[in-house]
């Protein structure tokens, strides 16, 4: 049985007046034990805060990247060890705009998730086609590319201790979502291709959907076989849209 995952990414938004807000009407509107698990990834400066706030409290904490070296003479950077640190038990890594705004290629992403890993978080892998693949046609290539790079360089026992989150880029903040049949397509790809290496490990596996999740979109999507969750970008800055998208993660 997979325990279904909401996670927030709150991307480059918020003050720490507004977090510390934002936290506090979350906290009361979450359920004490929530039978879904809830994470928000606020911006690296506003982790510690955010960490304090949230102790005690079924909400976990996330980071949206990490570097892929471990320490040393990397200007601007922040390693998994100062995440681990300050609290965080998941990281995104290879989520679209870091993708594209960032050059990030399949091979540093692989890299970035070893490193979450190896300090003993858990990461949220992000894999996605641009709205040109999927009209092309090549919608399951590029998943499966994105997915076996990680695959290779990790091992597939790696896999115990992620989650993987499809996210169509051109879903996300556009409005446009990925239909519940488009998204089960792809999840089923996902979980089709860790099978391939271990079953056990596939049937496991959480598969979060992201891309203009909302609360009136949100049941139908996780309501899929292997959707899992979501990974919430906009929506999660407005907490009863993302409380209730929560409540449908629920149940799910
Ligand atoms: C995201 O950036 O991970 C995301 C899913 O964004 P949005 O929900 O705003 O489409």
């Amino acid at each position: 049985m997979r325990r279904p995952f909401v996670a927030g990414n709150w991307k480059m938004h918020g003050t720490r007046a507004e977090n510390a807000d934002l936290i506090e009407a979350l906290l009361l509107g979450v359920p004490a034990q929530p039978t879904a698990e809830i994470a928000v990834c606020p911006p690296f400066v506003y982790l510690w805060e955010a960490a304090r706030q949230l102790k005690a409290s079924s909400v976990s904490l996330g980071a949206q990247s990490v570097c892929a070296e471990s320490i040393g003479a990397f200007t601007g950077e922040v390693s998994a060890a100062m995440l681990k640190d300050v609290g965080c038990r998941y990281v995104i890594v290879g989520h679209s705009e870091r993708r594209a705004l960032y050059k990030e290629d399949d091979a540093l992403v692989a890299r970035k998730f070893l490193a979450a890993q190896s300090q003993g978080l858990t990461p949220i892998l992000c894999v996605g086609e641009s709205l040109d693949e999927r009209e092309r046609g090549q919608t399951m290539q590029v998943v499966s590319r994105q997915l076996t790079a990680v695959l290779d360089l990790a091992g597939i026992k790696a896999m115990q201790d992620a989650v993987v989150a499809y996210e169509p880029v051109w879903a996300i903040g556009t409005g446009k979502n990925a239909t519940p049949a488009q998204a089960q397509e792809v999840h089923a790809h996902i979980r089709a291709e860790v099978a391939a290496r271990d079953g056990k490990i596939a049937a496991a596996l959480r598969i979060l959907y992201g891309g203009s999740v909302k609360a009136g979109n949100a049941r139908e999507i996780f309501s899929m076989q292997d959707v899992d969750g979501g990974l919430i970008g906009g929506a999660s800055l407005k907490v009863d849209e993302f409380l209730k998208i929560c409540a449908a993660a629920q149940a799910h």
